[in-house]
């Protein structure tokens, strides 16, 4: 897996303006890229380590080789990167209203169910994307969901190894070091540390869940240890106040304990839409 080369920018066409936010191995500024007489504002993820860790400088570079297969309207764009000298940077497409759990927050009661849908159908179409790339995220979070606009979600984060394509020769992906998002994971990523297309369709319900509470997280006061007892129970994050039953019912399928029983991305995605376009018919009647 290689960075394509035409993805190397000249960083001189790059100002930096401010700093927005620190991740693990970069910190992430808003920034001016000058193109053909074009000044374009983008987010640039700068290295905040030094130049000889070889170890960290090939995990910051994988998650701009893991973002240059990507194209698509929903999932944060890569613009391009400088490697040449230090520090490394990666270029992003700006996500002006930053992550949306802070959003909606902030906005938790003028946000309607209609507004709440329009966020959850357009996750679905970046799922039903890498479902068809054969690619598993592992980390479908609302604090990995950016804001360009109000109406616009992008998922982000496809870092330091947490997201990898599933080789065909591979039947999943075995994670085996990191923090673990267990209150986002399904029973059997808890367990067997499996990730597959259908694990992220139980975790882009629990973050559907999340939207739809407003920011709230999942399972509070539980202990991370105690929540595969929950699931294993039959126990499962209840219907929050905005959802309607119908997609609740969407939920609830993909929290099925068995894998293979829970819908496909690009099922939820059809889904969806056709409950988004009952609710657009309601609001023209
Ligand atoms: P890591 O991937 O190192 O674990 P992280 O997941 O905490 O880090 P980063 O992706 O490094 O997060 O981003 C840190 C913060 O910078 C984010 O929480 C977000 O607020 C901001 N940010 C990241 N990418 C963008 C972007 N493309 N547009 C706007 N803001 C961004």
């Amino acid at each position: 897996e290689k960075i394509d080369p035409s993805f190397e920018l000249d960083r001189s066409k790059i100002d930096l303006l401010r700093e927005i936010g620190q991740g693990q191995f970069g910190n992430v500024h808003c920034a001016n890229y000058k193109n053909d007489g074009i000044t374009a504002l983008v987010a640039v993820k700068k290295t905040n380590f030094e130049e000889d860790s070889e170890d960290l400088k090939q995990k910051f570079i994988e998650e701009a080789q893991i973002m240059c297969h990507f194209n698509h309207k929903h999932i944060v764009q890569l613009i391009g990167v400088c490697t040449k000298g230090w520090p490394i940077l990666i270029v992003m497409e700006y996500c002006a209203l930053g992550c949306i759990r802070d959003y909606l927050i902030q906005n938790a009661e003028a946000l309607d169910i209609h507004h709440l849908l329009e966020y959850i159908y357009q996750l679905s179409s970046a799922l039903k994307y890498l479902e068809e790339q054969n690619f598993v995220h592992r980390d479908i979070a609302a604090r990995n969901l950016m804001l360009t606009n109000e109406h616009t979600v992008k998922l982000g984060d496809f870092g330091f190894g947490l997201s990898r394509q599933v080789k065909e020769t591979d039947a999943y992906y075995v994670a085996t070091t990191g923090k673990l998002p267990i209150k986002w994971m399904a029973p059997e990523s808890i367990n067997y540390r499996k990730f597959t297309s259908q694990s992220d369709v139980w975790m882009f319900a629990v973050c559907s869940w999340e939207i739809l509470s407003c920011g709230v997280k999942p399972f509070q006061g539980v202990k991370n240890n105690d929540v595969i007892l929950q699931i294993e129970n039959g126990i499962r994050l209840e219907c929050p106040k905005k959802c309607p039953l119908s997609l609740f019912k969407i939920m609830k399928q993909c929290w099925k304990y068995q894998a293979h029983l829970r819908p496909t991305a690009a099922q939820n995605h059809e889904q969806i839409g056709y409950l988004l376009d009952s609710f657009n018919q309601e609001d023209s009647a």
